[in-house]
């Protein structure tokens, strides 16, 4: 793939030239969230300059460019991944995306008795969802276990789909935490076979990696803007068509209905169906800004980059005593490192490391029980994306050599 120059890309981000503490920022907190680039920044004032108002039925110019701009960042989101536009559901995230899909689906298709499959390394929000309606609805929820270094264990989740024949089989294509990419178009061809609906955490593999829907085949596909250069507020439901018609709309109101009387309703096609009220329609635009920066680049480009630093980054973060990496090796995972050093907190940790003008994350990033599994209470994270390079991780080494001077006193 065509490679880009992360030191070019820089001058695109307007957050990146700023200083934290007197130091050069090195921004290594994206898959919290990603920072963005001056177009998805003006996108989002240029909408509300020039464009701004309500979608849908609205006769006016306005009204029709907002209209162009929501039902254009839809048409976007669907070529980018490979889908049909009436697939794509706008959400406020991917954590409504999964609430949606288990509210809307699951409680409704699922009888008592019947299993929801999901992994020990799935983010709380594609697990807390599943246990409401499992005990709302009666159902078993199980979690494949993991391998020694951190990868699905593989022969457990083929006995699981025997022994359980789940009806759903929820899991993260990239864990947050361990970086583990799950071979997800193979589980899910598994687990389809075994009679279970597909539904897949994207909110860290959408932004990193090459996604197309029909190449991993799966039913449901939920990730959020605001990790791949995109506003906070809006998310994505990638849906198979046949699915999205058997689904419930969790909200009622404005903009989902097709006839209304005082005691019923009847309801739009899906996608508007679940789209009742305002949506975000500034955000839809700056999305497709964010869209169209990432397809500059190329997913491939994107993921390439980001596999030769986290290669990197494993090797120099090895050289620091005491320190222990989670996850599997390099060639199994993406741009994210979790770890920790003896004797130190990782809070502590990433305090030294803020002093240093180092952004990372400390804490159990929302996978308390991968956690325990893993016998910590925290962990510290860095996580990469298109502006870091290698700078960014020498960076990193130096402040973590600087804080075992500082607080594990060696
Ligand atoms: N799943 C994973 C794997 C995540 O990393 C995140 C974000 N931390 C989410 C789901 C939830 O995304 P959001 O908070 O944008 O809804």
């Amino acid at each position: 793939p065509a490679s880009f120059d992360p030191a070019v890309i820089r001058r695109d981000f307007p957050i990146l030239q700023r200083q934290v503490h007197g130091r050069p920022l090195a921004y290594l907190d994206s898959a919290a969230t990603s920072q963005k680039p001056g177009a998805v920044i003006d996108a989002l004032a240029e909408f509300y300059r020039q464009s701004n108002a309500n979608v849908h039925r609205g006769i006016h110019t306005l009204a029709e460019e907002a209209t162009a701009a929501y039902e254009g960042a839809r048409a976007r989101t669907a070529a980018f991944l490979g889908a049909r536009e009436d697939e794509i559901v706008f959400t406020r995230g991917a954590t409504e995306a999964l609430n949606l899909v288990a509210w809307g689906w699951a409680l409704h298709r699922l009888r008592p008795g019947d299993t929801i499959l999901v992994t020990l390394m799935e983010h709380h929000s594609n697990l807390v969802p599943w246990q409401q309606v499992a005990a709302r609805g009666g159902f078993h929820l199980r979690a494949v276990p993991l391998t020694g270094d951190g990868r699905l264990d593989r022969d457990a989740f083929t006995r699981l789909l025997e022994e359980h024949r789940p009806k759903v089989v929820a899991l993260a294509h990239m864990s947050n935490v361990l970086g583990t990419i799950n071979p997800v178009a193979e589980l899910a061809r598994q687990a389809r076979q075994a009679g279970a609906v597909v539904v897949v955490d994207g909110a860290q593999s959408v932004p990193h990696l090459p996604v197309d829907v029909a190449e991993l085949g799966v039913d449901f596909l939920a990730f959020s803007a605001h990790k791949m250069l995109g506003p906070t507020g809006l998310g994505v439901l990638y849906g198979r068509r046949e699915r999205l018609a058997e689904m419930e709309p969790l909200l009622g109101g404005g903009g989902m209905i097709r006839q209304v009387e005082v005691e019923r309703s009847t309801w739009a096609d899906p996608p508007h169906r679940f789209e009742a009220g305002t949506p975000p329609i500034a955000e839809a635009a700056a999305f497709t800004a964010a869209l169209d920066y990432l397809e500059r680049l190329g997913m491939e480009a994107v993921a390439a980059h980001e596999r030769e630093l986290v290669r990197y980054a494993w090797e120099r973060l090895r050289e620091i005593p005491g320190l222990t990496i989670y996850g599997p090796a390099p060639e199994h995972r993406g741009g994210v490192i979790s770890f920790t050093v003896e004797g130190v907190h990782p809070h502590d940790l990433a305090q030294v490391l803020d002093g240093e003008g180092v952004a990372i994350r400390a804490g159990h990033h929302c996978t308390q029980p991968l956690h325990r599994h893993l016998g910590v209470v925290a962990t510290a994270r860095a996580s990469f994306y298109i502006y870091n390079d290698r700078d960014d991780v020498d960076r990193l080494v130096a402040a973590l050599h600087h804080a075992r001077r500082l607080l594990a006193g060696s």
